[in-house]
């Protein structure tokens, strides 16, 4: 394609092709929990660039890059190639891409290879979600988000305040008793400790993405 636009007249240089999930979430947050203008709308997983069968282009113009072309007839070269075309998309038109499906969806391709069934040549591998798991506990991003969802879960609230409440009595009944329920029953002592560890790590870390 690249070689027909350029003898059209039209050179082209490709600006994006394989993305990592870990980029396209990058590119996902952007004008949305980052500052920036939203770029796309899919999540990690989510983009035909996410399994190197798209890419973007754009014009080259001496040696600066330009999006302010043709984009109908670089569009039409791409389709008459057998390429799918983002500036056909109904919504959020999509000029500078251009992609390869061999006829299946993106949830296909999330749901065969992201989540570790069967490899690009359509080959099972496995059944397992571990590529997912371990994507989105390395990312930041998604982390916040769940920590938000967490935090304003009715369920998680009612375990804080229960949480609480137990370690207020437990203390008042400590107290009272000059401390020897510490003594007596130390199992309390750490439960509570352990639930409260992991209340002000999901506290820290949800701050720290902040
Ligand atoms: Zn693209």
């Amino acid at each position: 394609m690249l070689a027909e636009c350029n003898d059209k007249g039209v050179p082209l240089v490709v600006t994006e092709g394989y993305r990592t999930f870990a980029r396209q979430q990058e590119l996902y947050e952007q004008g949305r929990s980052k500052a920036g203008l939203i770029v796309t709308n899919a999540k990690a997983g989510y983009s035909f660039h996410n399994y190197g069968i798209a890419f973007d282009v754009a014009f080259k113009k001496g040696k600066a890059i330009s999006w302010d072309g043709n984009w109908d007839l670089i569009g039409k070269i791409g389709k008459s190639l057998g390429l799918e075309w983002g500036g056909d998309w109904a919504s959020f038109k999509d000029k500078p891409h251009f992609q390869l499906t061999k006829g299946k969806s993106i949830d296909w391709y999330y749901n065969q290879i992201a989540k570790g069934l069967v490899d690009e040549s359509g080959q099972t591998i496995s059944n397992n979600d571990e590529n997912l798991v371990k994507y989105n506990q390395s990312d930041s991003a998604l982390n916040k988000n769940m920590l938000k969802e967490l935090f304003n879960d009715s369920r998680f609230k009612s375990l804080l305040w229960r949480t609480g409440m137990m370690a207020l009595a437990f203390l008042v009944n400590a107290g009272a008793s000059n401390l020897t329920a510490l003594q007596l029953d130390p199992s309390v002592t750490v439960f509570i400790g352990l639930i409260l560890g992991e209340i002000s790590k999901a506290l820290n870390n949800y701050l720290s993405n902040k």
